[in-house]
Order: structure tokens, then sequence, then C-alpha cells
């Protein structure tokens, strides 16, 4: 049966939502309230479980051509020590698929390619909606509604939407670190081409990714963490000052890298997530991507997780033969563990690398010193195993 869907949000759990119903025959319209599609942040990695869902949506082999080639994960103490350096070749074999890290930029356009540009309807934000036995209307700030069978939120971490779809706040919580994450050229004195390279110390962290598919033109993905009071200053030109003052006496490659960022490209972000959800779902409304799920990137799943969830969510309307309710309840039952497990998980990791107890922190830092990959790559395994496609 092929239903009316309407997608609230372009970004890349609403885009992929819509490409994976609209596989399935499904009509679907996508709003944002954006005028022009601009991810904010310079990159991510798709995961593997990530880059399967894309695959069976046929836009995975596309992903592949403008994704960097990571082959290796190494961490260094903050002043170049060497505590692992092991080849991710095991990992990509286990689970059968590589890691994509690629250009936000290149994603979205990727997936809004795929999807169809006259599917979506830019500078338009949803106020709200109504529920009734034929349907849901959603209601828009240029005093337009819409009509639909299913009702897809994917509007964000600071969703207003799903407040309504699960009728209580949804409150943001804090993680109690800045991230700066930014594009470079890629340079053998910054570190290997192929490998990702991270740099850790005093609860704050420096990674360098390889992300670009175009050999000519080889890039670095790179962020740094900083543990600081929410609320602090967000000054672009003041970016490259704030890191040289916390990053002062870390390894060259660093100071190199603090010398060569572009400040007006980088992005600064407080990072939130928020506690795991009861629900995903309500009537005639299935809540997607960071609207139901927005967590920390310690683990690099949040976008993992909404192209997993739109996947889940197609299957669930295939194997209900488009019955709603019954496609809602799977869908549902499906993700809500998956995701609150992860989410508390990502919690984890970004407590023990930014010293919320600088107890762990230094444990964690004399594991790295002792790990030889197999304990790094298991967690990987189990996360992108644990996906819909294995
Ligand atoms: P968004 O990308 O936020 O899209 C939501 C869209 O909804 C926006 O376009 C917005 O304009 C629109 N919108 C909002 N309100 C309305 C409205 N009322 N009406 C209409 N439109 C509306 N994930 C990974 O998988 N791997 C990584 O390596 C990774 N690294 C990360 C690093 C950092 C620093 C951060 C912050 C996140 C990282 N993530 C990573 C997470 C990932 O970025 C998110 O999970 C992903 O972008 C969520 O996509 P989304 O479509 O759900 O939300």
């Amino acid at each position: 049966m092929s239903l009316n869907v309407l997608v609230i949000g372009a970004g890349m759990g609403g885009l992929t939502a819509a490409l994976a119903l609209a596989r399935r025959g499904h009509r679907v319209a996508v709003v944002d309230r954006v005028a022009e599609l601009r991810p904010v942040g310079a990159a991510i990695s798709v995961w593997s479980n990530g880059v399967k869902i894309l695959k069976a949506l046929g836009v995975g082999e596309a992903l592949e051509q403008v994704s960097g080639e990571m082959q290796r994960m190494s961490y260094y103490t903050h002043d170049g020590a060497r505590l692992t350096d092991f080849s991710l070749t095991p990992l990509y074999a286990e689970v059968g698929q590589r890691a994509c890290p690629v250009a936000r930029a290149a994603l979205q356009q990727l997936l809004l390619d795929a999807v169809g540009a006259q599917a979506v309807t830019l500078g338009t934000a949803c106020t709200g909606y109504r529920q009734d036995a034929s349907g849901v209307t959603a209601h828009f700030d240029d005093g337009s509604e819409r009509h639909a069978d299913l009702l897809v939120i994917a509007d964000g971490t600071h969703s207003r939407l799903r407040e309504q779809a699960l009728g209580r706040p949804v409150p943001r919580r804090y993680c109690g670190y800045v991230n700066w994450n930014v594009r470079v050229p890629a340079s053998e004195d910054l570190a290997p081409l192929h490998d990702w390279v991270q740099y850790v110390g005093d609860h704050q962290r420096v990674s360098l990714m390889p992300m670009s598919g175009d050999p000519a033109h080889p890039e670095f993905y790179c962020f740094f963490d900083v543990p600081l009071p929410a609320g602090s200053d967000n000054d672009p030109a003041r970016y490259r000052d704030e890191l040289a003052h916390h990053f002062a006496g870390w390894a060259p490659p660093v100071q190199r890298l603090i010398a060569r960022i572009d400040p007006a490209a980088m992005a600064r972000v407080e990072i939130h997530d928020i506690d795991p959800l009861e629900t995903l779902v309500a009537p005639r409304v299935a809540i997607l991507g960071d609207a139901a799920h927005g967590m920390a990137p310690d683990l690099g799943q949040g976008g993992c997780q909404a192209m997993e969830d739109a996947w889940v969510l197609a299957e669930a309307l295939e194997t209900s033969s488009g019955a709603i309710d019954e496609a809602l309840a799977r869908y549902d039952a499906a993700r809500v563990s998956r995701v609150g497990e992860i989410v508390s998980r990502a919690r984890q990791r970004a407590e023990t690398t930014h010293g919320a107890d600088p107890a762990a922190t230094r444990a964690w830092y004399a594991e790295l010193a002792a790990e030889d990959g197999r304990h790094i790559m298991g967690g990987m395994r189990k996360t992108i195993l644990g996906g819909p496609l294995g």
C-alpha cells in the first residue's frame, strides 16, 4: 500500500527516511525551515552500519567514491608519544564493510540527489500538527497546511515537534565539553594520509581523520575537544587563539594543525545529548534521527543511527503491509532499546574522554597504552553488527 508521507527536516535523517520510504513506493514530501541546506559541521564518519544502509538504498557506492580511506587508527599522548596504532582491516573484514568519513555537504548532496529536489520544500517551518482518524495535518509558519497518512519528525536535536508527539518537554543535557571541527588539506606532516590519529591528554582530545575521496585534494576532518563550562564565548575571530591556549605544549603536528585551520570555516559546538526516550512514536507519527536520540558524538553514531531508523521504519511499513499502527509499534520495538543503549554508551564515552571522573580518564589512558586494537575494534564491531543489516 502506498502511503502519503510528510517528513519534517531535510538533514541526513529526514533525507534517508525519504529515500527509504520512496524506494518502497510511498509518496514522500520533505519540508525544511532553512532556505538553503548548508549542514553545520565539517564532516562525519559514516561507520559500516550506516554505509550498509546507504548501500541497500542504492547510494553507498557513490558515498564510497567521495569518502576518505581510513585504514589505521592510532592514539598519542598530548606530547606525541604513541599509545597504540593498529590496522582497521580486521574490523572491516569482520563486519563486511569499511567506514566512510565524508564531508557533510557531500553526504547531504548525495542524499538530496537521490531523493530528488522536487520532493523537498525549503524555507518553511513546521509549527505543529493535529492528528485525526484520516491522518495528520501539519501547520507551517507561512500559514499553509499539509495532510499526510504518516508524519516523520526529523527536525534534529532541538526538535519542538517531538515535544508535541510525546506530550512533555525533552530537555537537552550539556555533556561538559566544546568541540571545534574543521577540514584542512591533508599532509604527512600532520598525520599519515590514511590513518585516523588522535592525541589525548588533560581530558582534551585532537583528532585527524582522512575524509576526501579525491586523491588530488586529500583532506583531514579535524576536531578539538575541550571541557568547558556551558555558555562560553563563541567568536570565530578567537578560535585560533583559544585552541593555541588550550593546546599549548602539545605535539608539533597539533601546533601545525592549529596554524593551518581556517577559523571562518570552523564549527564550534557545545556538545549536548538527551536522555533515552521511552517511545519514538505517537499515533500516525514516527520520531527519527537526532530528534529521537540526540547523542554525544563520541561513538560517531548519531547520523548512522538516523540511517538505521530510516531503514527500520520503511521495513516496518513493508512487513505490516501499510497498517500504520502496527508498523509504528514494530519501529518502536526495534529502535527504543537500540538507540537508548547507544545514547548511554556515547554519554559514558564522552565522560571518560573528557574527565568527568579524572581517575577513570587516567585509567583509560593506561588502557590505551596496553591496547593492541582488539578491545577498541570489539566495541565497534558490537555497535555495527547490532544494526538492522548486521
Ligand atoms: P539535523 O541534521 O539537525 O537536521 C534537522 C533538520 O530539520 C535541519 O535541516 C533543520 O533545519 C530542520 N528543522 C528543524 N526544525 C524544523 C521545523 N520546525 N520545520 C522544518 N524543518 C525544521 N554522527 C555520525 O554518524 N558519525 C559522526 O562521525 C558524527 N560526528 C559528529 C560530530 C559532531 C561534532 C556532532 C555535533 C555530531 C556528530 N554526529 C555524527 C551526529 C550527526 O551529526 C547527527 O546525528 C545528524 O546530523 C542528525 O541528523 P538529523 O537529520 O536527525 O538532524
